[in-house]
């Protein structure tokens, strides 16, 4: 089985990707770190984020066996994860590696923002995770908090959407729901209750 999830920055994507892989007996891979260690591999090796033939390297290179996902997790590299990965060779170059992991068995859930759309159109369940900006925003900020780091969370939203917005807006692999993704809000819901309603939404579709 594979269970797409795609959805906006901060929507919860990867929590929800990790508890319904644990359910279900699947593999997990979080795709926004492929991204994220991208630009970290350019910023760490000096490049601007727009070399392009820099970044196509970086994404050729990329060992996701080697990831420190803590490292990798910070908000100023979600923004700059966000200006790589509109660039169309670094997309094709981490193709493969995640529809390999996808069709690996048992199975898999894959989160990001073209897994339904791109990656794996033939998912057996895609999920589009919302939830209102405000709500990603405090979320993310109480997250920071909890980390013993300081948040501004009007910045934090202002960066929310900005990101959200080129996401949505690039030539490439636009964030958009597949037109039959299943649209789960989670603006209401903590963590367990969207989880169950991920897991019934889930179950129906399978059923049918
Ligand atoms: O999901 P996360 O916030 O870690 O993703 C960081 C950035 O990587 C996103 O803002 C997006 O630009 C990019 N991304 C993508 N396609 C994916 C996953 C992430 O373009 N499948």
């Amino acid at each position: 089985m594979i269970i797409a999830i795609d959805g906006p920055a901060a929507s919860g994507k990867g929590t929800l990707g990790k508890r319904l892989a644990a359910h279900f007996g699947l593999r997990h891979l979080d795709t926004g770190l492929l991204y994220r260690a991208v630009a970290k591999a350019l910023n760490d090796a000096g490049h601007y984020l727009e070399d392009r033939d820099s970044a196509v390297a970086a994404a050729r290179a990329l060992d996701p066996s080697q990831f420190d996902e803590k490292a990798l997790k910070g908000h100023a590299i979600g923004e700059a994860a966000s200006i790589v990965s509109a660039i169309p060779e670094v997309r094709a170059a981490l193709l493969a590696f995640q529809r390999d992991f996808a069709a690996a068995p048992p199975g898999a859930v894959l989160d990001g923002r073209d897994i339904g759309t791109v990656i794996c159109p033939d998912a057996d369940v895609k999920i589009f995770v919302v939830a209102a900006p405000q709500e990603r925003a405090r979320r993310r900020a109480a997250e920071l908090r909890d980390a013993g780091r300081r948040a501004d969370e009007a910045l934090i939203l202002a960066d929310i959407l900005r990101r959200d917005e080129r996401d949505r807006s690039r030539a490439i692999a636009p964030l958009k729901p597949a037109p039959d993704a299943h649209e789960l809000d989670t603006t209401h819901l903590n963590v367990d209750a969207a989880v169950a309603a991920a897991i019934a939404l889930v179950e129906r579709t399978i059923k049918r």
